[in-house]
């Protein structure tokens, strides 16, 4: 996989200057911030290793991600969910489709996240050879080595642009990319939790890292969103950002990540970089989905 220093953009929205990484360049295949988070597991050597397994949701850029590191490292992927959507089975696209055409191994059981888990450390792990576990959306120690190299790309940035005040935000899932990120630069990590509450993310930091300095500022909204759902003003954010800035973001984390960056800005002291992770290739099934909804043409 080709891997580079991804660029940075100056962009202008909403009357604002951001500078944004350009991590959705890095790699479609990886997603950008999968593509930092399985660095570690791209340049590792699978000599002893049959079998990738891990969990998610059967969307997710993760099990996309983890299809191609299986398909690159000649591998098996064998990725538990809770539930495929009957419209997707029906009708694959996206991450789903691309993941199955790589030979990933998409197993429907009907527990949740944290029974997936235990399920797989108490009875596939323990009964099985040859096997990697990578926990879900790849929250693992290991992702520390791909978002230090993010890190120090920032630095430089920085130090190259002789940037006095910089501040970093990106939306968050897991939390894994932010933390990280956090442990790793001097500056002000902000983010926003797209997946659960700031109670699952404060959770997920703690999972990580047990102490609170490492930990980023949570901004949050005003609204409650529920990850994966169907909102008119994200796809209308989307449009804008679009329009705007000619840049695709992703409809996920982007949308809402955007509209609490530009709620708390007032907030925050200096220079702003919006982290691009990627995430494009799921756009895919969620355009279809609105398209569905709201008749768009
Ligand atoms: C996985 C992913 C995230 C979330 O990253 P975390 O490290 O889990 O917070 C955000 N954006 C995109 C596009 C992703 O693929």
């Amino acid at each position: 996989m080709k891997y580079i220093d991804s660029p940075v953009d100056k962009i202008f929205f909403r009357n604002r200057d951001f500078y944004l990484k350009r991590d959705d360049l890095l790699d479609i295949e990886f997603s950008g911030n999968k593509a930092r988070k399985f660095y570690y597991f791209i340049n590792k050597d699978f000599k002893d290793i049959k079998k990738i397994v891990s969990y998610g949701s059967a969307q997710a850029n993760s099990l996309y991600s983890l299809s191609v590191l299986a398909k690159i490292k000649n591998v098996k992927l064998d990725f538990y969910v809770s539930h495929i959507a009957s419209y997707l089975k029906e009708n694959a696209c996206g991450n789903y489709k691309k993941a199955l055409a790589n030979g990933a191994n998409i197993i429907e059981v009907s527990k949740n996240g944290e029974e997936i888990q235990e399920y797989i450390e108490n009875i596939i792990l323990p009964n099985g050879k040859g096997l990697i576990f990578i926990e879900e959306g790849g929250r693992v120690k290991e992702a520390e080595f791909g978002i230090k190299i993010l890190a120090q790309e920032i630095i430089n940035f920085k130090e190259c642009k002789k940037i006095d005040k910089l501040n970093i935000f990106l939306p968050s899932g897991t939390g894994t990319t932010a933390l990280y990120l956090q442990k790793n630069l001097d500056c002000k990590v902000y983010t926003t939790a797209c997946v659960g509450d700031e109670k699952y993310l404060k959770k997920q930091f703690f999972h990580l890292e047990k102490d609170e300095n490492f930990h980023p500022i949570i901004l949050n909204s005003s609204k409650k969103y529920h990850f994966g759902k169907l909102y008119q003003e994200f796809y209308q954010m989307y449009q804008e950002l679009r329009k705007s800035t000619s840049i695709e973001f992703d409809l996920l984390y982007d949308s809402l990540g955007w509209k609490i960056l530009l709620e708390n800005f007032e907030k925050i002291d200096g220079e702003i970089i919006y982290i691009h992770q990627g995430g494009l290739l799921g756009n895919e099934s969620m355009l279809k989905r609105y398209e569905n909804k709201y008749m768009l043409s």
